[in-house]
């Protein structure tokens, strides 16, 4: 399905991130794999056929994007027509607890890391005229119904929804889709930090029953960052077994 493309994936070191890189590479995408923690983003590679790359950046950073950036043209020879951002963290805490450093820093990776891919990905696509680009933001379900000790991490999330909306509007005229996936509670490290009694009563509200897999989300990227989609822009896809629908 994506023969030919050149995919960057943030947060490919990890989850969900990883399990994109997988999947992408699988559909003859060649992958930059981009994370910060540069062995993790080696590990993923290590795991992928020949082809792909490995490059460590913080996409909270200006200056580092722009240097991913332009690491991606050198080692591909041309820049990436589909970018998923992945990377994302999460500092809970309740908000009458909540710091300022820990709402500040989730901002930050979470809506600036977004924003600053976004645009520096569809800067180069446009200087390449590549008319069949796509931008996959993972936004979370949380962003939709909001989560108790998620104050930062909830606003981050609806910010990408708007962040996606309105890139999507912006950027349609130039051959650019850009659409969010909202996971609901996905089995990564993210979530393995989650309490068992809090895991049974997530359960019990999910009407499939079960926490879903990185694989699971992998697939909806797979369907954005394909033609297959060609049609569908400034949309958001729950990908969370019918949790909050
Ligand atoms: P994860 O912690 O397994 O992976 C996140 C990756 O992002 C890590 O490899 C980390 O090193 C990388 N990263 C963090 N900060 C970075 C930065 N500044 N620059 C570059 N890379 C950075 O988490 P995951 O569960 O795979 O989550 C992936 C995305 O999905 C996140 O945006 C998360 O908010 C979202 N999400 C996850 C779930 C879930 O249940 N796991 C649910 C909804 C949304």
């Amino acid at each position: 399905m994506l023969a030919g493309r050149v995919a960057l994936v943030t947060g490919g070191g990890s989850g969900i991130g990883r399990a994109v890189c997988h999947l992408l590479a699988r559909e003859g995408a060649a992958v930059a794999v981009v994370d910060i923690n540069k062995e993790a983003a080696q590990e993923t590679l290590d795991r992928l056929p020949k082809g792909n790359h490995a490059f460590c950046a913080d996409v909270s950073s200006s200056s580092s994007v722009k240097e991913l950036l332009k690491q991606i043209k050198t080692s591909f020879h041309t820049v990436p027509s589909i970018a998923v951002n992945s990377a994302g963290i999460t500092k809970d805490k309740m908000m009458l607890k909540m710091d300022e450093e820990s709402f500040s820093k989730v901002i930050d990776v979470n809506i600036k890391g977004t924003f600053l891919v976004s645009q520096a990905v569809s800067q180069a696509m446009l200087a390449e005229k590549i008319s069949n680009g796509s931008i996959i933001n993972i936004s979370s379900i949380v962003g939709k119904v909001g989560n108790i000790g998620q104050v930062n991490y909830a606003a981050s999330k609806a910010g990408v929804i708007g962040l996606t909306k309105t890139a999507a509007k912006e950027l349609a005229g130039f051959g650019i889709r850009v659409n969010a996936v909202l996971p609901g509670f996905i089995q990564t490290p993210m979530t393995d930090v989650v309490p068992k009694n809090v895991i049974e009563i997530l359960l019990q509200l999910i009407p499939l029953g079960k926490m879903g897999q990185p694989e699971d989300v992998a697939e909806a990227c797979l369907f954005l960052a394909s033609d297959r989609s060609k049609y569908i822009t400034g949309t958001t896809i729950e990908v969370a077994g019918g949790l909050f629908a």
